[in-house]
């Protein structure tokens, strides 16, 4: 997400912002190099009138490379401007370390990391705590023995990314579910077991209207599932109180019109 006013973001904020910036530099710049190189290859086979497309991709590209780094310079220099705050990478292998620095002596060039910007100016004594033994010994030498033994809790900003969303999708999942009252599957006889709101309000107004359209046929010869329909009205109604912390009353009255409605639309007719 841009960040309107660096003096007030958490280094969280603008270290998430400037690995954002620095991925989309490095697409670019990849993108840019591709580009020129392929522009170069038919300039040289005497193909130069083929190049007009290829010139205003990498132009575009020359250009996003430009707005990332214009969008960097006043967050590094916030950084600056603080004296500069504890960051942490991880080394993308298994068993790869954290490291306080990706200059780190048992770094190469070559190692690709992970900006874990979620530890952005946290403790050391934190992030050391959370990587365990992941921790970097050169750039963390005083962790304590005891803590370098335990297993590393580090979790990637993608990883933690993941883990919100599947997070946030069990919550939808879970608005969206019905259960009985005491939290065990919602079973009813009529409509089996009925796991969301939805289907559980939609039964609710088509049992109640169709044991109504029952009776008016013949209540003696209908008299079970007449019943069974009753019954599993007054389950869902007890669910649905349940789940809103309404009471049982306050429901039947909410949908007595939808009853109403499905009797006068559908089953009334029938006969
Ligand atoms: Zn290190």
């Amino acid at each position: 997400m841009p960040i309107n006013d660096p003096t007030t973001a958490t280094p969280s904020e603008i270290d998430e912002e400037l690995a954002r910036l620095d991925i989309e530099h490095a697409k670019a710049n990849d993108t840019f190099n591709r580009l020129t190189a392929r522009a170069q290859g038919l300039v040289n086979d005497g193909m130069a009138e083929y190049t007009t497309e290829l010139r205003s991709r990498i132009e575009q590209a020359r250009q996003t490379i430009a707005e990332c780094e214009t969008a960097a310079r006043p967050l590094e220099a916030e950084f600056e401007r603080r004296g500069g705050w504890t960051r942490a990478w991880l080394v993308l292998n298994t068993g790869g370390h954290v490291h306080r620095t990706t200059a780190c002596r048992t770094c190469f060039p070559s190692t690709r990391f992970a900006w874990l910007t979620q530890l952005s100016g946290h403790d050391e004594a934190e992030i050391v705590e959370q990587a365990g033994k992941a921790a970097c010994t050169e750039c963390y030498p005083s962790a304590p023995v005891d803590v370098r033994n335990r297993p590393s809790r580090i979790k990637t900003p993608e990883q933690l990314a993941r883990e919100a969303e599947k997070a946030e999708r069990a919550k939808a999942k879970a608005a969206k579910a019905i259960t009985a009252p005491d939290g065990t599957p919602l079973r009813t006889k009529q409509y089996g077991q009925i796991e969301t709101e939805f289907t559980a309000r939609r039964s609710y107004i088509e049992a109640l209207s169709y044991a109504r359209l029952l009776t008016k046929r013949n209540v003696a010869f209908h008299r079970n599932a007449i019943a069974e329909y009753h019954e599993d009205a007054q389950l869902i109604l007890a669910a649905l109180a349940a789940k809103h912390s309404r009471t049982v009353d306050d429901l039947r009255a909410e949908l007595a019109p939808k009853v109403e409605a499905k009797w006068n639309r559908e089953h009334s007719n029938w006969g």
